[in-house]
């Protein structure tokens, strides 16, 4: 495009009156307010300039007014595609929920409820009253509170049980979470001494022993959710945990990280220690995430000795981190089907439980819904994600693109819906390990569009 003619498209561009004059553009905007109408107005004559300025041969388009509307008045958290495989992905939100709890949360979230009443006794009530039972027949624990998430109760319990006093950690177990979530800094936060004992890759239950002191307010136990540790290692059993701190006089935390309630038959995932199996061991209080293995929204669960935790719920702590009636019924919702033994609706469960061959005539479906668009149907291995079993490699299945790896990964995450894919060795994966049957439409028209 010559100057005169970059003049010209520029000077043709119109001010934002002649376009709330024309009558086709006023019935655009009549269903929004002034103020969103003017700035979608100015956002697609300045994008228009903005192109014309870098070359392009373009002039305006009422479609470009369209398209602002769209970015302004529609919602900015959005449901995306997890075309990645990673089926506890932190930056998509990790646990999708069940439908059970779905249809209880549309269910309780347009009225009132008996968040802090006990109905039978016309009492004020806890809010997490409704978990407890559930949480202690599924775990065998005494007693149960719930938090904001496992890092609030990691905080709560180092706050009330060790502020002011020394709490015993193996070295082994100094580990960032992610976020920035360090244990080590979070003990200091929560006002207590930490007390290294071991090495990194191994500590015996003799090094706590040794480590005990009148000062001594705690022994915890951090599971390593999100890194392994192989070779010439060993650990304190929490059984063994569990015995000296009775011993002792010294309460003893476990924090467990993915609660997992109910063990997992997945290919190329190996188990884990379930919340009841740690509980069993004879700790007095064990720490969990409700939106990694257990499937449900996030927050974190405390279950343990009774006396342990009446002093967590008393901590002034507790009132800042209380969770909100929404996740009370998304939770409540989620542990019934534990109860009912119905787990394996959680979509995070079903995903991670699927076969190879699963995943192939999920692939095969997809493949059949993207004519003319150049794919193969590829294999490789996939990650559980939300520092959650960082050994595990459960079969991949994807639909590998042909193209630009990089711009078509970018469009994908720009299209609508948002699709998450991985790049593998320059090549777009769409993996179909999270890919819902009823998303598969939704997601090839995505993919017809970007490619
Ligand atoms: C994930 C994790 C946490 C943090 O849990 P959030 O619910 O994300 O706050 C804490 N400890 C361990 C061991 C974890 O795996």
């Amino acid at each position: 495009m010559d100057e005169t003619t970059r003049m010209e498209r520029l000077r043709a561009l119109p001010s934002i009156d002649e376009l709330l004059a024309r009558p086709t553009v006023s019935s655009l905007l009549s269903t929004h307010s002034r103020q969103l109408g003017v700035t979608a107005l100015r956002e697609a004559v300045a994008s228009v300039r903005q192109r014309i300025l870098a070359g392009e041969d373009v002039r305006f388009d009422e479609r470009d007014v369209v398209t602002a509307l769209a970015r302004l008045s529609g919602p900015k958290l959005k449901r995306v595609i997890n075309a990645t495989g990673v089926v506890l992905h932190t930056n998509l939100g990790r646990a999708p929920l069940a439908p059970h709890a779905i249809t209880r949360l549309a269910h309780l979230a347009g009225g009132y409820s008996n968040l802090e009443l006990d109905l039978d006794e016309g009492e004020r009530g806890s809010r997490y009253a409704p978990v407890v039972e559930l949480l202690c027949q599924l775990t065998g624990a005494e007693d149960a509170m719930v938090v904001n998430n496992c890092a609030a109760a990691v905080l709560l319990a180092f706050g009330a049980l060790a502020k002011g006093k020394e709490a015993i950690v193996s070295r082994g177990e100094l580990v960032e979470i992610g976020g920035g979530f360090r244990i080590p800094e979070v003990m200091q936060q929560s006002g207590a001494t930490l007390v290294e004992v071991g090495t990194t890759n191994r500590t015996r239950i003799d090094d706590y022993a040794r480590a005990i002191t009148p000062q001594t307010g705690l022994i915890a136990k951090i599971h390593r959710s999100n890194f392994a540790i192989v070779g010439f290692t060993e650990e304190a059993h929490p059984r063994e945990l569990g015995a000296l701190g009775r011993a002792r006089q010294v309460p003893v935390f476990v924090d467990a990280g993915s609660g997992l309630l109910r063990a997992l038959h997945a290919e190329g995932i190996p188990s884990e220690p379930t919340m009841a199996s740690i509980v069993a061991s004879g700790v007095d209080l064990v720490g969990f995430s409700c939106d990694k293995l257990l499937g449900g929204p996030q927050a974190g669960v405390l279950v343990g000795r009774k006396a342990v935790l009446e002093q967590l719920k008393r901590h002034p702590l507790n009132r800042a981190l209380r969770i909100d009636k929404l996740t009370v019924a998304a939770l409540e919702a989620t542990l019934e089907l534990y109860r009912d033994e119905r787990e394996d609706e959680l979509p995070v469960r079903a995903a991670l439980q699927l076969t190879r061959e699963q995943l192939d005539a999920r692939a095969h479906k997809l493949s059949n819904l993207l004519l003319g668009v150049p794919h193969r149907i590829a294999h490789g291995e996939g990650r559980v994600g939300g520092g959650s079993m960082p050994l595990a490699a459960p079969p991949s299945t994807a639909i590998a693109l042909k193209g630009d790896a990089v711009s078509l990964h970018e469009r994908l995450r720009t299209a609508e819906p948002p699709v998450l894919a991985r790049i593998v060795d320059d090549e777009v994966w769409l993996d179909v390990r999270c890919v819902a049957d009823t998303e598969l439409e939704a997601l090839a028209q995505a993919v017809s569009g970007a490619t």
